[in-house]
C-alpha cells in the first residue's frame, strides 16, 4: 500500500481509505458470520452507546431525510460494496488475447488495480474483492447473507447489482442453478436461508416481483398490472406498493416457479415493446413478518415491576423485515444506448432512474444538503436503501476487457462513492394492538363476569348466613320452650305421684286395721277344720301302711317259690340233656349193632353159599350170585336167605344202607358195599337201588376208593345192575367205561377183573351203545384184561366179544352199520383166532359164536382171511360139538364169495 501510495487517485481512494480507517469502530468488513446487528440489538447498553456515541445517526442528506429516525435509536452502518470480476468469455479470450485485463485484483488486500495505461494504475479498496474464480456460494455469503440475517432480525435490507451489461449482474443475483446447484445466485440462496429460519405457522414470507422500465413500474407476477404506483407513509416514510401482487411463499419450489414465471413475463413484455432486459431494472421484494415471543422482548422488564397482568396484556410483537434485491439496468452510457436506435428522449428516460440513483449517491457521499430522491421512481423505491434505515449491500460487476475500460472505471467509481454512504439501521417492530384490544375485550368480559359471579356469591352468602341465623334463633327458642314445658310436666308429675303415695299409705293403714279384726274371728274355725283333716289323714295312712305290709309278705313268699321253681327247671333241663345224650348213645349203639348184624348176616350168607357150591376151585369168589344172573344155572338163593335180606332191607332201610357207602369207617364202608351187592343180586331190588342212587354211589366208589375189596364188590354189583338195558345207559352216561377200565388196570385180584369184564360184557350186548362203548375204549379195555390169563376173566372177555359181534352183525344186516367190524378195527381178531381152540368150553363157545357173527359180512372177510380166521371157521364148521354152531359156521362160509374164492385158491375142498 505504501509503495503504491503515489498511484492513488486523488480524493476518492484516499477518502475511501481514510473512511475505512476512521470508521473502524463500526465499519467492519463484510464477512460470512458477522452480523453487527445481533449483539447490538440484544444488548441494551450497546444500543444506548450507539445512540449517544456521537456517530452520525442520520445524515442530513440521507435518502431517508433528516427527521426519519430522529426519535428512534438506530445502529449506524455503511453501505457495503463488493466488486466482482467476470471471467473472460470466449469472444474476449480471442479478441483480447494479446492484451492484459484492464483490472488486477488483490483479494487478500481487498484491493483492485485499474490499469490506466501501460505504466500507470489506480488502486481502489472495497469491502470485498471477488475474483473471476469466486464461487456463487462465496459471493452470496460475503455480499448477501449478512443482509438476509438482518432482515430475519426485523430490519430492511437491500442487495443490488450495478454494472455494465454483460458483466454478470443477473448471473450474480438471478441464476436459478437448475442444471448445477453450485450456480444458484443470491436470490435463490437468500430465500433458502429465509425459509429455513422462519416458522410458517407463526411467520409469513411474501414476495413481489417488479420491473421498472422507462419510469413505469410493472408487476412481473401479474403483467396486466403495468403501472404500479409508489405510496409513502407520511409518518413512517415507509415505501409500499399497494398495487403490486404479493405472493405468499410456502416453500422453495413455489418460489422458483414464481421466479420462472416472472422471468417469462419479463421476456414477453420486452419482446412486445421491443425493449431489452438490460435497459430495465428488476426488483424482487421479500416481506418477512415474524412473531416475537414475550420473553424475547427487550421491553419486558423495563420498569422492573412488571405484573402478570401487565404481561398478559402485552400485545404480540411483530417484526417486519423487507429484503429488496435489485438487478439494475446496464450502467453503460446513454449515448451508447442512443446510438443503438433509441431516441434521445427514450434513452434519457431509460437511464433516468439510474442516473438519479447516481446523483443521490453522490449527494449522500458528499453529505450534500439536497438529495434528489424524488427525481426517479427507482430512488423513491430505494429511499431506505441508501442513506436510509436499511442494511445495504452493493455488488458491482465488471468485465476484464480493456476495450470497456471506461465503463469499468465508471462502475468502480460508483461503487467507491456508494461506500461513503452511511445508513442508520432501524428495527421494524410493531405491536399488534388489534389483537391486544381483542384480548383486553375478552379479559374485560371475563373480569365483569367474574365480578358478577363474586357479587352473586356474596349475596348468596349473606342470604345464607341470614337464613342460618334466623333458623338458629327459632331453633333456640323452640328448644327453650320445650325445656320449660318438660320441666313443668316433670314437677307436676312428681307432685301428683307424692299425693298418690300419701293417699295409698293412708288407705293401707285403714285396711290393716279392719283386717286384723276379721282375722281373730276366723282363726278358731280354721283350727277346728284343720284338726278334722288331720285325723282323716292319719287313718288313711294307717290303712295304706297295712296294705304295704301285706304286699311285702306276698312278695317274700313269691320270691321263695320262684327260687324253688328255678331249681326244679334246672333239674329238669339236666335230666333232659342226660336223656338226649343217652338217646344219642343208644342210637349209635343201635347203628353199630345194626351194622354188625348186617355184617354177621352177610358173612353167614356167604358161608352158606360157599357150602352150597360144588366145591372150592371150580368157581371161586364170594359173589357168585351176581354172575348167576347171567348164568341162571349157577345158583339161586333159598327162600330163607331171601327173607333175611328182605328183613334186613326193611329193618335198616335202603337209604341208610346206601349212606353207609360213604361212611368214614372203612370197615363200615366195606360191609355196606357188600350188602348193596347182595341186594343188587336180587332183580326185584335192582330198580329200587338205582332209583335211590345206588348205582351212582357204586360208580363213585370205583373212582374214590382205593380199597380193592370195595372195587371188586362194587364192580360185581355194577355187573349185576348192568343186565338191565336202562341201567346200561345210565352206567355209560356216568362214565362207567373209563371207571371200570381204570379199576381193571389197577387190579391185583383176578376176581376184580372178572367183575369188571362181566360188567363190560353185559354192556357189549346193548345194540344202542355199540359206538359209544367202542368210542370210550370198551373193546380195548376188554382186550387189555386178557393178559391176566385167568380163565374166568377170559370167559367174560370172550362173552363180551361175542355179544359185541352179535349186535354188530345185527346192525349190519339191518343196514345200520357199514364198513368192517370195530372189533377188527380195535385189533381183537388175533386174540379171537388164538383162543378159538381154548380148552375152556365157555371161552371156546363164545369165540366160535363171535367168529360166525364176523364172517357173516363180506367187509370183514379179507381181514379174517389174512388173520387166519378162515381156517378156524372151517374147523368150527367141521368139529364144533354144538350142531347149531357147526351149521352156522358152514352157512356163513358158503355164503361168502370171498371165503369160497380163498378156499378154492388154497385148493381146500369144501
Ligand atoms: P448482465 O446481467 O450484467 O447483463 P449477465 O449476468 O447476463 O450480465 O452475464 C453475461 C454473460 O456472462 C452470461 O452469459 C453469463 O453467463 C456470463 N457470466 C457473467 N458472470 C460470470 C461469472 N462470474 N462466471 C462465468 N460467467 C459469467
Ligand atoms: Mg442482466
Amino acid at each position: 500500500m505504501a509503495s503504491g501510495g503515489g498511484n492513488y487517485r486523488s480524493g476518492t481512494h484516499k477518502n475511501s481509505l481514510k473512511g475505512t480507517t476512521t470508521t473502524t469502530a463500526t465499519d467492519r468488513p463484510l464477512s460470512v458470520n458477522t452480523n453487527p446487528s445481533k449483539p447490538t440489538l440484544k444488548n441494551k447498553s450497546l444500543s444506548s452507546v450507539g445512540a449517544s456515541s456521537g456517530l452520525r445517526k442520520s445524515s442530513p442528506g440521507s435518502l431517508g431525510g433528516g427527521g426519519t429516525a430522529k426519535d428512534d435509536a438506530g445502529v449506524p452502518g455503511r453501505v457495503r460494496v463488493a466488486v466482482r470480476l467476470r471471467p473472460r468469455n470466449a469472444e474476449e479470450s480471442v479478441a483480447d488475447a494479446d492484451f492484459a485485463d484492464c483490472v488486477e485484483l488483490q483479494p487478500e488486500f481487498k484491493r483492485l488495480k485499474l490499469r490506466k495505461n501501460n505504466w500507470d494504475t489506480d488502486m481502489y479498496e472495497f469491502d470485498e474483492v471477488l475474483t473471476e474464480f469466486a464461487s456463487q456460494k462465496r459471493v452470496y455469503e460475503v455480499v448477501a447473507k449478512p443482509v438476509v440475517e438482518s432482515v430475519l432480525d426485523g430490519y430492511n435490507g437491500t442487495v443490488m447489482a450495478y454494472g455494465q451489461t454483460g458483466t454478470g449482474k443477473t448471473y450474480t443475483l438471478g441464476r436459478l442453478g437448475e442444471e448445477d446447484t453450485a450456480d444458484r445466485g443470491i436470490i435463490v440462496r437468500a430465500m433458502e436461508d429465509i425459509l429455513a429460519d422462519v416458522s410458517l405457522e407463526t411467520d409469513s414470507v411474501s414476495v413481489s416481483y417488479l420491473q421498472l422500465y422507462m419510469e413505469s413500474l410493472q408487476d412481473l407476477i401479474d403483467p396486466t398490472n403495468d403501472n404500479i404506483s409508489i405510496v409513502e407513509d407520511p409518518r413512517s416514510r415507509d415505501v409500499s406498493l399497494p398495487g403490486a401482487t404479493l405472493f405468499e411463499i410456502r416453500d422453495q419450489q413455489s418460489f422458483l416457479e414464481l421466479l420462472r414465471l416472472g422471468e417469462a413475463h419479463r421476456y414477453a413484455a420486452n419482446t412486445r415493446s421491443n425493449t431489452e432486459s438490460s435497459r430495465s431494472h428488476a426488483l424482487l421484494m421479500v416481506h418477512v413478518k415474524r412473531s416475537v415471543k414475550g420473553s424475547d422482548l427487550a421491553h419486558s422488564s423495563q420498569n422492573g415491576n412488571t405484573t402478570n397482568m401487565a404481561k398478559s396484556l402485552r400485545p404480540t410483537l411483530v417484526r417486519k423485515g423487507k429484503l429488496v434485491v435489485v438487478d439494475l439496468a446496464g450502467s453503460e452510457r446513454i449515448d451508447k444506448s442512443g446510438s443503438e436506435g433509441h431516441t434521445l428522449e427514450e434513452a434519457k428516460s431509460i437511464n433516468l432512474s439510474l442516473s438519479a440513483l447516481g446523483k443521490c449517491i453522490n449527494a449522500l457521499a458528499e453529505n450534500s444538503a439536497h438529495v434528489p430522491i424524488r427525481d426517479s421512481k427507482l430512488t423513491r423505491l430505494l429511499r431506505d436503501s441508501f442513506g436510509g434505515t436499511a442494511r445495504t449491500s452493493l455488488v458491482i460487476t465488471i468485465g476484464p476487457s480493456p476495450r470497456h475500460r471506461g465503463e469499468t472505471a465508471s462502475t468502480i467509481m460508483f461503487g467507491q462513492r456508494a461506500m461513503k454512504v452511511e445508513n442508520m439501521l432501524k428495527l421494524k417492530e410493531e405491536f399488534d394492538y388489534k389483537s391486544l384490544a381483542r384480548k383486553l375485550d375478552i379479559q374485560l368480559d371475563q373480569l365483569i363476569m367474574e365480578h358478577e359471579r363474586k357479587q352473586k356469591a356474596l349475596e348468596d352468602e349473606i342470604e345464607r348466613i341470614t337464613t342460618d341465623a334466623r333458623n338458629q334463633i327459632s331453633e333456640a327458642e323452640r328448644n327453650y320452650a320445650n325445656a320449660m314445658e318438660k320441666e313443668r310436666l316433670k314437677y307436676q308429675k312428681e307432685y301428683m305421684e307424692s299425693i298418690k303415695k300419701l293417699e295409698e299409705k293412708w288407705m293401707m293403714n285403714q285396711q290393716k286395721n279392719s283386717e286384723r279384726k276379721d282375722q281373730i274371728a276366723s282363726s278358731a274355725e280354721e283350727v277346728a277344720e284343720l284338726k278334722r283333716l288331720l285325723n282323716k289323714e292319719i287313718s288313711l295312712r294307717k290303712i295304706a301302711e297295712e296294705e304295704v305290709h301285706s304286699l311285702k309278705s306276698q312278695i317274700a313268699q313269691l320270691k321263695i317259690s320262684e327260687v324253688s321253681a328255678s331249681s326244679e327247671v334246672l333239674k329238669l333241663r339236666k335230666m333232659l340233656e342226660d336223656e338226649a345224650y343217652r338217646k344219642e348213645k343208644l342210637e349209635g349203639e343201635i347203628s353199630t349193632l345194626q351194622t354188625q348184624l348186617l355184617q354177621l348176616s352177610f358173612e353167614a350168607d356167604e358161608t352158606r353159599r360157599r357150602l352150597d357150591l360144588d366145591g372150592p376151585g371150580i368157581v371161586p369168589g364170594s359173589l357168585e350170585s351176581l354172575i348167576s344172573q347171567a348164568r341162571p344155572q349157577v345158583n339161586d338163593l333159598g327162600n330163607g336167605e331171601k327173607d333175611s335180606i328182605a328183613n334186613l332191607f326193611e329193618q335198616v332201610g335202603l337209604q341208610k344202607i346206601l349212606s353207609l357207602l360213604e361212611a368214614e369207617d372203612a370197615d363200615v364202608r366195606i360191609h355196606a358195599v357188600k350188602v348193596v351187592a347182595n341186594l343188587a343180586a336180587e332183580e326185584s331190588n335192582q330198580q329200587k337201588i338205582v332209583e335211590a342212587g345206588g348205582l351212582t354211589s357204586l360208580l363213585a366208589l370205583l373212582g374214590s376208593s382205593e380199597d380193592e375189596t370195595i372195587h371188586r364188590v362194587a364192580a360185581g354189583a355194577i355187573a349185576n345192575l348192568a343186565m338191565n338195558e336202562t341201567n346200561q345207559e345210565l352206567i355209560m352216561s356216568e362214565g362207567g367205561i373209563s371207571l371200570l377200565s381204570m379199576t381193571a388196570a389197577n387190579a391185583e385180584d383176578p376176581q376184580t377183573c372178572r367183575m369188571v369184564a362181566g360188567a363190560i360184557a353185559n354192556l357189549c350186548g346193548n345194540d344202542k351203545l355199540q359206538n359209544k362203548l367202542r368210542g370210550e375204549g370198551g373193546i380195548k379195555a376188554l382186550l387189555g384184561m386178557v393178559k391176566c390169563g385167568h380163565p374166568d376173566v377170559l370167559a367174560q372177555v370172550a362173552r363180551g366179544i361175542a355179544n359185541f359181534a352179535k349186535c354188530e352183525s345185527r346192525a349190519s344186516t339191518q343196514g345200520n352199520k357199514t364198513g368192517r367190524s370195530l372189533l377188527i378195527e380195535d385189533g381183537a381178531l388175533p386174540w379171537i383166532v388164538q383162543n378159538a381152540n381154548n380148552d375152556a368150553s365157555p371161552i371156546r363157545r363164545h369165540i366160535e359164536l363171535a367168529l360166525c357173527h364176523l364172517a357173516q359180512h363180506e367187509v370183514n372177510a379179507k381181514d379174517m382171511i389174512t388173520g387166519g380166521a378162515l381156517w378156524e371157521l372151517v374147523s368150527i364148521s367141521r368139529d364144533c360139538s354144538r350142531e347149531d354152531i357147526r351149521n352156522l359156521a358152514h352157512r356163513t362160509l358158503t355164503s361168502s364169495p370171498t371165503f369160497l374164492a380163498e378156499l378154492r385158491r388154497l385148493r381146500i375142498d369144501y
